[in-house]
């Protein structure tokens, strides 16, 4: 699966999923990455975000959606992206999630379950690519 979250100069923001549907190759499968809110969700005056794992599971949660509504009322993108990992672990613990979360002033984050998640970013005096590592989140006992 790649996500991606973009800001271009003037400030505008766009986000987007591509997926082979990894393990899910059942034909006919939609999954999440089409879905608005699951596999990406963005809105340019609050930020944007990008999912990847089990979808079957993302899809019920529309995640992306849930993490740009956390930005809107004052998490920063890390926090944004741990939530709606925790949120899904609640009723899926042993899931897999990769969320990365951007906002628009291009303050970025991520939050991980099942796995070890990386993104990659670039923007501003950047003059090459960083690559983020994002360990699967602490689940509360
Ligand atoms: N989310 C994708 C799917 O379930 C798989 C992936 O992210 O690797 O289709």
């Amino acid at each position: 699966t790649i996500s991606m979250v973009a800001i271009d100069i003037s400030g505008a923001m766009a986000a987007g999923t591509s997926t082979n549907g990894a393990s899910h190759k059942v034909p006919g499968r939609v999954g999440d990455g089409p879905i608005v809110g699951s596999g990406s969700y963005v809105d340019g005056e609050v930020g944007g975000c990008g999912a990847t794992g089990d979808g079957d599971v993302m899809m019920r949660f529309l995640p992306c959606y849930q993490a740009v509504e956390n930005l809107r009322r004052g998490m920063a993108p890390q926090e944004a992206a741990e939530d709606v990992v925790r949120r899904m672990l609640r009723k899926y613990p042993t899931m897999q999630s990769g969320i990365v979360v951007v906002d628009s002033k291009g303050r970025h984050g991520g939050a991980a379950s099942g796995w070890t998640f990386t993104y990659a970013f670039r923007g501003g005096d950047m003059d090459a690519t960083e690559v983020v590592t994002v360990p699967p989140v602490a689940v509360a006992e």
